[in-house]
């Protein structure tokens, strides 16, 4: 029994009671460069805790000094003084990094102390370290950063840093330039200067990118942000990437900004197992929690203080564990005399390998150097601290992603509904219109100036989101458009890219071009381009057209050559002797011979000739007969050429031209054809690759005076006026079924020639985008962009709306019939004049009649007028009814006159020679 007791004693003495009951002393030096209260907290809470809550082994204690940053005389002198001191020290913890930190650390390392710092320094790779570095690792941390750029999808933005080592830590975004290339993506790099001005630089980097990346100390962001605001930086549009560990501490509303702020840390401090350790903090300092809340937030807790936190448990922990097995005892170290440290090696070694416990940053792991290649950083947006973007994970260099869309989209709505949009535009019915006065002295303002489609569905979709909106008119009116001499955008995307406006409506076609430097959203109307053309003009259809086979002179010559050659004929016929008759035949030996060859007949035999009818008498004389055969053959050609070029006229030259597509219109040049300039149009044939579009586009290059227009109003203008429909004008769809509604001598021909798509245009990568297609895609469910089509297209018109279900196509046949109406017109006229000879013949006969029968002109007429309107007497007598009754001796004279007058008045009277048969 007694020898039991004393074995337990003596084994007590010898290894349990030097670590249980005689308590090491541990002593742990912090170098400030500024020793501020905050960092503070965790040194004496932890101290707090290990000695007293705990009743470990060993107890712990500070020395706490200050150092200059950029006297290293004096740092490592102090350096030395506190390594000097009677008890030595077991480590050093460097706080702040400054100029002086090698030195600090070089001393350390002669020395064989731990030093452990918690700043941003160069990567380590000494074989012999004996530091460790609490701050991510440096190349690690700049690929992070890296990741964080990538996450946030940015491809072209401006580096603004503030120290070589900012840029360092910038290397690894740097090498996204290559990551992107083939793409449209530029970096581009600054310094920040000097300051506290940073306005000139800010204004050289104001167009060149509304990304930025703002790489510089804590209490410089805002009042960068602050110049930035100033010069219009810091709208909706802009987004700014800042890379400080500390940004989260800042209090950007200040800012009142809508501009989009990523921030980056390394702890959470809205996490409950933060908030409780900063409340032992806090208690241990100040036992009032209400009052401790109040002057330590948990947002405004700096990373180094949890840093120092980290690194001061994890080296009292690591002096803990080993003091447990082995000693831990400091001895004084003398730089002259370069002692080095007993157990400081050890130690080093035991807390570079041991995982952390408890960290506030999360997992920790040095790597063989002492640099820390653990770590996790949080993405934060600045409107939104209490829920990270996403994180990075050093250790698997992984980027998880929290937000969801619809965090995203509601942080976009919220932003949206802060400020006015301005949308930006362009007048053109019907989607922006002059508004006017609804009575006399209404003074317009604002959008009541204007209405149509575009300002409709703009307010719909405000309606929708909720937000407020101004329109704004474009300066040079376009569409937007590269322009190559002033290496700008024109028109409403210039308006975008020069954040002038953040939407911008009209029938804005979307195009890859506009794509690449513009978001769109989803497409409210569809479309394709097609021509506008004037239907067939009546007015100017030729009534004449049978004249058109031959020219003027042509039927000038033919008239002329017509009467030359009766003339030559009754000459000729009258020099034969064949044409020379005998006027009886039963009477052999005539005294007379007779000529029926008169220039009456003449001509009625050239004319007969001509019009291919023939005529009753033809000449007998060889001569005659020659001259005869050589008209008929003249006449054979004319008439022959006559009616195949009037059948060809009919049909197809003298009608408009038929324009049935592209095709047809590419194949001629009689029918001009033109399109907006500057407009997806002209892009669509300049670039197109179709051989029919190239040719048109050369054509249109080509067709003088400029077949390009200004506006689609003008275009209009100019099919309307153009005659004959000489000019055709390609236009998109969706304008010319407006433009057609009430324009109803225009009509679109063809079918499109393209499908595309107008949609609402705004500045890239802009956040609402997804608001704005939720709003649209609403719309097009409830209907209501069709009826907002209907409105504007059909409903609100001035004009009257055309009849659509008249037939508008009258080509053709109908066309031809429309040409030959003259022929119609001269055989009315030459009847009417036959009938107009006709009466003058009877009036003249009546005369005879009556004064042949001593009869009253109009008794004559009487008895001549209702013998020729009674149509079923067919036979006349010789003399009039009336006159028959009275008869007198001159009645018989005239009977027998009536009897050679009928005689004459017979068949063969016509070709007769009268005045030779009455002698
Ligand atoms: N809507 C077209 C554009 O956005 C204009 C046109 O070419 O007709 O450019």
């Amino acid at each position: 029994m007694l020898t039991r007791e004393w074995l337990f004693l003596s084994l007590f003495s010898v290894f349990i009671a030097p670590h249980c009951c005689f308590r090491a002393e541990a002593t742990i030096g912090i170098l400030f460069n500024e020793i501020t209260w905050q960092p503070l907290l965790p040194l004496r809470n932890a101290l707090k805790k290990q000695n007293m809550v705990d009743q470990a082994f060993v107890r712990f204690s500070t020395e706490i000094q200050q150092v200059s940053a950029t006297d290293s005389f004096n740092v490592s002198k102090t350096v030395c003084d506190l390594l000097g001191r009677k008890n030595g020290v077991a480590a050093i913890i460097s706080v702040q990094g400054s100029e002086t930190s090698p030195i600090q650390e070089s001393i350390c390392f002669n020395s064989e102390l731990p030093f452990i710092s918690m700043s941003w320094g160069p990567t380590q790779e000494n074989n012999i370290s004996m530091s460790l570095n609490f701050y991510p690792e440096a190349r690690l941390f700049a690929k992070g950063l890296m990741e964080v750029v990538k996450a946030l999808r940015w491809n072209s933005f401006v580096i603004l840093y503030e120290t070589e080592e900012g840029l360092i830590r910038m290397q690894e975004i740097l090498k996204l330039q290559e990551f992107h290339r083939g793409k449209r993506n530029s970096i581009l790099v600054k310094q920040l200067g000097p300051g506290p001005d940073y306005r000139m630089l800010l204004k050289e980097i104001r167009n060149a990118s509304e990304y930025i990346i703002l790489d510089c100390e804590t209490e410089n962001i805002i009042p960068i942000l602050l110049q930035a605001k100033d010069l219009r930086m810091l709208e909706l549009h802009n987004n700014y990437f800042l890379t400080s560990l500390d940004a989260h501490t800042l209090d950007y509303s200040i800012l009142k900004t809508t501009a989009n702020i990523t921030t980056i840390r390394l702890f959470d401090p809205n996490r409950q197992e933060f908030q409780n350790v900063l409340n032992r903090w806090l208690l241990s300092d100040n036992e009032n929690e209400d009052e401790i809340m109040k002057v330590l937030p948990p947002h405004t807790v700096l990373t180094e203080t949890v840093l120092l936190y980290d690194a001061f448990t994890h080296i009292m922990e690591c002096i803990k564990s080993l003091a447990a097995t082995s000693s831990v005892e400091t001895n004084p170290i003398s730089c002259e005399e370069k002692s080095k440290s007993k157990n400081g090696f050890a130690l080093y070694n035991f807390c570079r390998v041991k995982k952390p416990e408890k960290t506030l940053t999360g997992a920790v792991k040095f790597d063989e150097f002492g640099n820390r290649i653990h770590f996790k950083i949080d993405i934060v947006d600045a409107d939104m601290p209490t829920t990270a973007l996403g994180s990075w994970h050093s250790h698997n260099e992984s980027m998880v992603l929290y937000r969801g869309e619809n965090e995203t989209f509601d942080a976009s709505v919220a932003n949206l509904q802060k400020i006015k949009v301005i949308v930006s535009s362009r007048m053109g019915p019907p989607y922006l219109m002059p508004r006017s006065a609804s009575y006399e002295g209404e003074v317009l303002t604002g959008n009541a100036r204007y209405k149509g489609y575009s300002m409709d569905l703009i307010s719909k979709i405000a309606e929708i989101i909720g937000f407020q909106f101004e329109f704004r008119l474009t300066e040079d009116g376009k569409y937007g458009n590269w322009d190559v001499n002033k290496k700008k955008w024109t028109g409403l995307i210039g308006d975008l890219l020069e954040r002038k406006a953040h939407l911008a409506i009209c029938d804005l076609t979307i195009t890859h071009e506009r794509r690449e430097v513009a978001d769109f959203s989803m497409p409210f109307m569809t479309l394709g381009i097609s021509i506008l053309h004037k239907k067939q003009d009546k007015k100017d259809i030729n009534m004449f057209a049978f004249l058109d086979p031959f020219s003027v002179g042509v039927w000038i010559y033919t008239a002329t050559l017509y009467l030359i050659m009766s003339i030559v004929l009754y000459f000729i016929s009258r020099m034969t002797p064949g044409d020379w008759e005998n006027p009886h035949p039963c009477e052999e030996n005539p005294e007379e011979l007779e000529n029926i060859w008169d220039i009456k007949n003449c001509l009625w035999l050239t004319l007969g000739s001509i019009m291919t009818q023939g005529c009753d008498i033809l000449p007998k004389g060889i001569s005659s007969r020659m001259t005869v055969s050589m008209w008929w053959f003249f006449s054979l050609i004319m008439t022959s050429s006559y009616t195949a070029n009037l059948a060809a006229f009919l049909t197809k030259a003298n009608m408009e031209p038929t324009i049935d597509g592209a095709e047809a219109l590419s194949k001629q040049t009689r029918v001009k054809y033109g399109l907006l300039e500057s407009g997806s149009t002209e892009s669509f044939f300049r670039n197109s690759n179709f051989s029919t579009y190239q040719r048109m586009w050369l054509n249109m290059q080509q067709f003088k005076p400029s077949v390009f227009e200004k506006n689609n109003s003008d275009g209009v203008n100019r099919v309307k006026t153009t005659r004959n429909g000489l000019y055709a004008f390609l236009m998109e769809s969706t304008q010319i079924e407006y433009v057609v509604a009430t324009n109803c001598e225009l009509k679109q021909v063809g079918s499109w020639l393209d499908t595309k798509s107008y949609g609402i245009a705004m500045p890239m990568n802009s956040p609402y985008r997804s608001a704005i297609n939720k709003a649209i895609l609403k719309l097009q469910e409830s209907g209501e962009l069709g009826e907002l089509k209907k409105k504007w297209w059909l409903k609100e018109r001035d004009e009257e709306l055309c009849d659509s279900t008249a037939d508008d196509d009258d080509d053709g046949a109908e066309l031809a019939l429309a040409n030959v109406g003259g022929v119609f017109l001269v055989l009315g006229i030459g009847v009417a004049i036959a009938f107009v000879l006709a009466i003058l013949e009877f009036l003249w006969n009546v005369r005879n009649v009556s004064v042949e029968e001593h009869m009253s002109y109009w008794e004559a007429l009487k008895v001549e007028f209702k013998f020729a309107c009674n149509i079923w007497i067919t036979k006349k007598k010789t003399k009039p009814a009336s006159s028959v009754s009275s008869g007198s001796s001159k009645s018989n004279k005239t009977d027998n006159k009536s009897i050679m007058h009928s005689i004459l008045h017979s068949a063969a009277g016509s070709f007769m020679n009268l005045n030779n048969i009455k002698t």
